[in-house]
C-alpha cells in the first residue's frame, strides 16, 4: 500500500509527521509518487494563525480535486483539532477520519480497523520512532512540546497544551537514533529555556547539553526559541565548555515598547532585552542573533515602531523575521475575519522588511573575504553548486551558501571563504587545500 503525507507548519509539527510515517513504515506502507498511486493520504496540519487555516483549506480544497473518485483514505489530523474542527469537519465530509493531534495509537487503530487487510498476517516490529521526512543534515530533535506563557497574541497553550518536557534518557535515545540521518541536531520547543520545568522542578537545558554533546556522530548542536524572560545568563559558559553548541542565539523578541510588550504578556523591555543581547556578546563575542518582530499589534503607534528601529541600530542581530499581528480566535468555529485591516498590517511588515534587506544585504557584503565553517547540505541543480549552511544560519530559515567548488574526499564539514553575497544567499569556496 502507498501513501502521501503532507506536513504543514514548524518543525514541531514535523516531528509529529515523522512518527505517523514511522508507524506506515511499520506496516509496511511505501510513498507514493503521485495521487493517482495513493491508498492514504494524511495532512498533518497548523492552526497557529488564521493563515495556516487558509493554507489548511486551500490545501484540503486541492486534494479533492486531485484524488477525484479515487477510494484513497483521507486522514487529517494536528493543530486544527483544537483549532476550528468543527468548520472543517462541515466543510470537508469526505475526510475519512480525524485523527486527534499527536494521537499514534489512534491513527494506528484506525490503520488496523479500516485501511489493512484483515488477512494480512502482518506482525508488528519494534516500532520505528521517526521516518525523516528531510534530508538535509540536520535533525530536529523536539525537547518539549506545549505552552504556558499566554503570550495575549498566541493561541499555541490553546491548541498544544502545557508545557511537557521529554525525560533526557528518552531524549538521548531518541537523539542516537536520529545520528544516522545528520550531522546537526537543532533542539526545538515552543520555549526552550523552560524544558524540565515540569519534570524536573527546574530549567534543565544545561543538564540537556550536556548529556546530547556526549552523541557521536552530530558535529554541531543549535538551540531555537530561546525565549528572552527564561534565558539565563548563568548558561552562557555552556558555550565555551562545549565546542559542538553553536554560538548562534535565536531569541524571539517580537516588539521592544515597553507597553506593547506588556500587553503581549511578556516581561522584559527595551532596556532589559537591550542588557541581554549585550550580555550575550560580552561573554561570547561571536554569538549570532536571530530574533522575530511582530507588527501591528493592537494599540502599536509610530512611536513604538520608532523603538524598534531604535532597538536595531543599537543591537545587531543578523537575521530578523518580521510578521503582522492577527487577531486570532479560540475554538472550534473557524472564519477568516474580513474586518481586519490586512492591507494596514502588510505595509507594516513590508516598510520594515524594506529596511531590514537594506541592512542585511550590507551586513552579507561584509562577510566576503572572512572564512566560517560550514556544512554541505544539498546540491542545486539549477545553480549546478553544492549548497552548504555556515554555522550561523540555521535550516530553511537563515539562507545557504553555494560553493564554487567541492571539497576534497565528498566532505560535509569545511571551511569557507565568503566570495560574494546577494540577500540571503552566499556563495564561497571551501579552502581546504586539494
Ligand atoms: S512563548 Fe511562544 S508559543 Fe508560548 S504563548 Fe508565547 S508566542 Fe505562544
Amino acid at each position: 500500500m502507498k501513501y502521501i503525507i503532507l506536513s504543514l507548519g514548524c518543525a514541531k509539527n514535523l516531528v509529529d509527521s515523522e512518527r505517523f510515517v514511522a508507524i506506515l513504515k511499520n506496516y509496511g506502507f511505501k510513498e507514493a509518487d503521485e495521487w493517482k498511486d495513493a491508498d492514504l493520504i494524511l495532512v498533518n496540519t497548523c492552526a497557529f494563525l488564521h493563515a495556516a487555516l487558509t493554507e489548511l483549506d486551500d490545501t484540503l480544497t486541492a486534494i479533492l480535486q486531485e484524488i477525484g473518485d479515487s477510494p484513497a483514505k483521507l486522514l487529517v489530523t494536528g493543530c486544527v483539532m483544537n483549532r476550528g474542527l468543527k468548520t472543517f469537519l462541515e466543510k470537508y465530509p469526505r475526510v475519512d477520519s480525524w485523527i486527534p493531534l499527536k494521537d499514534t495509537a489512534a491513527f494506528e487503530e484506525y490503520l488496523k480497523s479500516s485501511v489493512l487487510p484483515p488477512d494480512a498476517g502482518l506482525t508488528r516490529k519494534r516500532l520505528l520512532q521517526r521516518t525523516p521526512l528531510e534530508t538535509e543534515q540536520h535533525v530536529y530533535l523536539r525537547i518539549a512540546d506545549g505552552c504556558e506563557n499566554y503570550c495575549t497574541y498566541c493561541l499555541i497553550p490553546s491548541i498544544r497544551g502545557k508545557l511537557v518536557s521529554v525525560p533526557i534518557e528518552d531524549l538521548v535515545k531518541e537523539a542516537k537514533s536520529l545520528a544516522k540521518r545528520g550531522k546537526e541536531l537543532v533542539l526545538i520547543a515552543q520555549d526552550s529555556c523552560m524544558y524540565g520545568t515540569d519534570i524536573y522542578g527546574r530549567k534543565a537545558l544545561p543538564e540537556l547539553i550536556e548529556a546530547l554533546h556526549k552523541i557521536k556522530g552530530f558535529e554541531w548542536i543549535r538551540l531555537m526559541y530561546l525565549h528572552p524572560d527564561h534565558f539565563e545568563l548563568a548558561w552562557l559558559p555552556l558555550w565555551k565548555k562545549y565546542p559542538k553548541l553553536l554560538p548562534y542565539f535565536e531569541i524571539p523578541i517580537q516588539h521592544v515598547s515597553d507597553r506593547i510588550i506588556h500587553a503581549m504578556n511578556r516581561q522584559k523591555g527595551y532596556a532589559e532585552l537591550k542588557a541581554l543581547f549585550e550580555a550575550i556578546k560580552a561573554e561570547i563575542p561571536e554569538a549570532a542573533f536571530r530574533t522575530t518582530l511582530m507588527l501591528g499589534y493592537p494599540g502599536e503607534t509610530r512611536a513604538d515602531r520608532d523603538l524598534i528601529d531604535k532597538f536595531l541600530s543599537e543591537v545587531e542581530i543578523m537575521h530578523v523575521g518580521v510578521f503582522g499581528y492577527s487577531p486570532e480566535t479560540k475554538g472550534n468555529e473557524w472564519h477568516y475575519p474580513e474586518d481586519w485591516d490586512w492591507e494596514q498590517t502588510r505595509a507594516l511588515e513590508q516598510e520594515l522588511e524594506s529596511k531590514l534587506n537594506k541592512q542585511k544585504t550590507a551586513r552579507m557584503e561584509a562577510l566576503v573575504g572572512t572564512i566560517h565553517r560550514g556544512m554541505i547540505v544539498d546540491y542545486s541543480p539549477e545553480m549546478e553548486a553544492l549548497c552548504a549552511r555556515l554555522w550561523f544560519q540555521a535550516p530553511e530559515i537563515d539562507g545557504i551558501v553555494y560553493l564554487e567548488n567541492r571539497p576534497i574526499d565528498d566532505k560535509l564539514m569545511v571551511d569557507i571563504e565568503i566570495t560574494d553575497a546577494l540577500g540571503d544567499e552566499l556563495w564561497g569556496m571551501v579552502t581546504e587545500e586539494e
